[in-house]
């Protein structure tokens, strides 16, 4: 019989805001790692966060998983999943990385820099260093310029009255920057084998180094899968943990069209001329500053539906990682009867997008059969890297994490939080044995 790991150690590196996993599947005589995004956008705060953190954390890396790592996987290109892999100069966390000699590097179809200009579905040739020329990747790439646009004109807002959406544009303009060019170089090139850049129902590439592991690619779906996935919707009613009572009455100035929201690109119409002259000043740089938002939300939200999502299936066992996915992704995966078998039996859940508020399905959350109160055995383990006061408000229920998944993932799930990582330590450690 073919040889199968035993069991499964899962780490949780506190990147702060951002994601990095690594797992180790133990064999009867030897270990893989995999090593899941690498990225933070914001440090934790309760830590000793000297010198160049990410380099210490990378460093720990190297020892927990014996300076060898079997695959990277950089489950899209947003600055809090890949910005660790940066090697300018040759140095840095990015480098450490890289001396691991990772046997391959798993991306999304939507990084192939070999993509054509029109492309719908992924090449044939899965290696290179050509610019992105498709369409749908180009446009994500224009927008990802436009993003560093933003951060600079958010600069120029003043006053106390942006405050909020000030340090929102920052945010997000911070992590859609496509400045991190030397890490998106290096992840293309550190791989002893091609680099393979995936799509839903693709073959993953690691089914002769993580033997006894079936690797399910669940997502991205191609533009032919899936058409709708470079469209976006503002809220899906059923799908989101943002509606409850007063959400509706609160956001009154949106306008409901076909089930979707929009907001319209003035919310609040001046009808009469304004009495005073401040305040009109003040209206106009309001508006302005939500439309620079709005558009910088957009891009935001079409980056993340790169996401990779995969499904790692060890005997009874699986082990789910979609990474920031967020509806659009999903609705492919969620439309297949054989993954929709698959996703029942999932029984450990990285949480999608660091516990937002749209990037756990409701029909995903219902599939997974193992959820249950704490006597449950075995019980769904559920994953979230994420930091406090980052993205959102709690006055908007738009807060990162979103604390009614928190609080549904805490009641249903075994909940491991990098948030609760001691001072001292740089991750959080779970073993699952799998049969
Ligand atoms: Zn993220």
């Amino acid at each position: 019989m073919a040889e199968k790991p035993d069991r499964v150690t899962l780490r949780a590196y506190d990147v702060g805001f951002g994601d990095c996993f690594l797992l180790t599947f133990h064999y009867s005589a030897s270990q893989k790692h995999l090593l899941i995004d690498f990225g933070s956008t914001r440090k934790p705060k309760d830590k000793a966060v000297t010198g160049n953190y990410m380099e210490r954390i990378a460093k720990q890396i190297a020892v927990d998983c014996n300076y060898r790592l079997t695959a990277v996987i950089a489950t899209h290109r947003h600055k809090d999943h890949i910005s660790g892999f940066d090697n300018g100069g040759n140095k840095g966390p990015g480098e450490i990385i890289r001396n691991l000699k990772p046997e391959i590097v798993l991306q999304p179809w939507t990084e192939d820099p070999d993509a054509e200009r029109d492309a719908r579905k992924p090449t044939k040739k899965l290696r290179g260093l050509k610019l992105h020329k498709s369409l749908y990747v180009r446009s994500l790439t224009d927008m990802g310029h436009y993003a560093s646009f933003i951060r600079t004109t958010a600069k120029r807002l003043r006053g106390r009255h942006l405050e909020a959406i000030r340090s929102q544009l920052d945010f997000l303009g911070d992590d859609n920057d496509l400045k991190n060019r030397d890490a998106v170089v290096n992840l293309m090139t550190m791989g002893k084998r091609p680099a393979r850049y995936l799509y839903a129902t693709a073959r993953s590439g690691l089914e002769s180094l993580l033997p006894g592991v079936k690797v399910h690619v669940l997502g991205p779906p191609t533009l032919e899968q899936e058409p709708r996935i470079s469209t976006q919707t503002a809220t899906q009613a059923d799908e989101f943990w943002n509606l409850r009572a007063g959400f509706w009455a609160r956001r009154g100035a949106m306008s409901k069209r076909g089930g979707k929201l929009a907001t319209p690109l003035f919310a609040h119409h001046v009808t009469r001329p304004p009495w005073d002259a401040r305040w009109y000043r003040y209206r106009a740089q309001k508006e302005q500053a939500e439309t620079l938002l709005s558009i910088v939300r957009t891009l935001d939200t079409a980056m993340n539906n790169t996401s990779l999502i995969l499904l790692f299936e060890v005997g009874k066992s699986c082990l789910l990682f979609p990474g920031d996915a967020q509806w659009e992704n999903w609705r492919y995966a969620l439309s297949q009867p054989k993954t929709q078998k698959l996703l029942k039996r999932v029984d450990l859940y990285k949480v999608g997008h660091h516990g937002s508020l749209n990037a756990t399905p409701k029909s995903l959350w219902k599939l997974f059969e193992t959820k249950g109160p704490k006597t449950r055995q075995p019980r769904l383990l559920s994953v979230l890297s994420t930091k406090n006061d980052v993205h959102g408000t709690a006055a908007d229920h738009t807060e990162v994490p979103r604390q009614s998944l928190v609080d549904e993932l805490t009641a249903a799930s075994t909940l491991i939080d990098t948030r609760a990582a001691a001072a001292d330590a740089l991750c959080v450690t779970h073993e699952i044995i799998v049969s």
